[in-house]
């Protein structure tokens, strides 16, 4: 059985393994010129090792994704604490006790107090939460919260009003109840010593998987009339297409909404350079939502003389050559998306999977285990239908 998959990301690269760890001739075809998807890095001409399309630490909760990923690198354990630049001071991210104290010093302890009278036993609470609240004092510290970093920085990063967004996407910064260092909770907090680039080379190093690079596969396939069309004459069994899905019915019913990222990157001094890995910039004045000091990262020297700090600008897609970094979540962008989900679930053989082409927005990990689960349908499926 031979299949297709489309990008070399981590959903598509994970599922081309698995596939081939289950027999299947695999032919990978990526539109870069390098495997790894959003995650790809390299060093640069100084050698500071860096994340070309925006930083990227790994964690997870999900045990079998670990499994499946641990063997393909040297792992360094790795967690971080991250900050946010509101009104001209840093605070720690994510929301937490001290955040509370910070933007809001002498309210906070009563607030947190209430906070875990309304809802003991929980670890965080959402913004939209505090903001629902009956008590007046909790709804403040919402509002505080909502006002200085949640509605101007969704604002930059969406371009849209706070109101237009789905409540899901707003509610995705929550406010911990106990102080933390960490970034993130997840149990699994690991770094590829080598860098991820090197991990997906390792997982794609398989005698049955082939690999194009700098090609559309778009050139390869077409959809008509409910069916794979093939255009160069090579047919494959079964396909898993890992990039947007509106551009695989050639946006036949109209266009879905992304946002792309501009980059600006600049070497300086290490005095010059953040206190911590990513500071966060929801003020308008600041053009980046983000920057990024990268030699916190595993692979650099947190010691050197230099580093490379890289700030991320959200904006439309207006190019050809702009890359969808996010998904747009409205009501309508959903309903647009379950259309084209319709239409490809009438194509037998042809899969869709990872965060462009399910339009949502996936951490790494959650692209890794989608494309092991797209793998394993593949196989169970195609195999009965062959
Ligand atoms: C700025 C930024 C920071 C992030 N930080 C983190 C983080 O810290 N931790 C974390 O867990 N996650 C993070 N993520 C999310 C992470 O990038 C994604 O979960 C992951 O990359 C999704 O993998 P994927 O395979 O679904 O998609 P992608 O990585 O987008 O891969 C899809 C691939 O398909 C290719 N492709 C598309 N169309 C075609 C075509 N027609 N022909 C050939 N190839 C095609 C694309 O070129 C691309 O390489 C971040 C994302 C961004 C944008």
């Amino acid at each position: 059985m031979k299949a297709l998959i489309i990008g070399a990301g981590c959903c598509g690269a994970s599922a081309a393994r698995r596939l081939a760890e289950y027999g299947w001739q695999v032919t990978v075809v990526e539109r870069r010129s390098h495997v790894g998807g959003n995650a790809f890095d390299q060093r640069n001409e100084n050698g500071i090792l860096y994340h070309v399309y925006g930083p990227h630490v790994f964690f997870t909760d999900q045990e079998r994704v670990w499994n499946f990923l641990s063997p393909f690198a040297q792992w360094v354990p790795f967690r971080c604490g991250l900050r946010v630049w509101i009104e001209g001071e840093s605070h720690p991210m994510p929301f937490q006790p001290a955040t509370l104290r910070g933007l809001l010093p002498n309210e906070a302890d009563a607030a947190l107090a209430a906070i875990k009278r309304r809802w003991g036993g929980r670890d965080r609470v959402t913004v939209l939460d505090l903001l629902s609240a009956d008590d007046p004092l909790l709804r403040m510290a919402g509002q505080r919260l909502y006002d200085c970093d949640c509605a101007p920085y969704n604002q930059k990063q969406w371009g849209l009003r706070p109101e237009e967004l789905l409540p899901e996407v707003i509610a995705r910064a929550p406010l911990y109840l106990e102080d933390r260092l960490d970034f993130r909770p997840e149990r699994f907090q690991f770094m590829p010593t080598e860098g991820f680039t090197a991990l997906f080379r390792s997982m794609l190093d398989h005698p049955r998987i082939e690999i194009v690079t700098n090609a559309d596969a778009l050139e390869l396939l077409g959809i008509s009339d409910g069916k794979i069309v093939w255009k160069s004459g090579r047919e494959w069994d079964a396909v898993l297409y890992t990039g947007p899905l509106d551009r695989l019915f050639s946006d036949r019913l109209g266009p879905l909404p992304y946002r792309t990222l501009r980059f600006d990157a600049r070497e300086v001094r290490a005095q010059d350079g953040l206190p911590c890995l990513s500071m966060y910039y929801p003020e308008p004045e600041f053009p980046w939502t983000r920057q990024t000091d990268y030699r916190y990262l595993p692979g650099n020297s947190p010691e050197a003389d230099r580093t490379l700090v890289i700030g991320e600008l959200p904006g439309p897609l207006e190019r050809p050559e702009d890359e969808p970094y996010y998904v747009v979540l409205t009501a309508h962008s959903k309903a647009l998306y379950q259309s084209y989900r319709e239409m490809l679930a009438a194509v037998p053989h042809l899969y869709a999977a990872g965060r462009l082409a399910e339009f949502r927005y996936y951490n790494m990990d959650e692209a890794v285990g989608r494309g092991l689960d797209a793998a394993e349908e593949i196989h169970r499926r195609e195999r009965k239908s062959s």
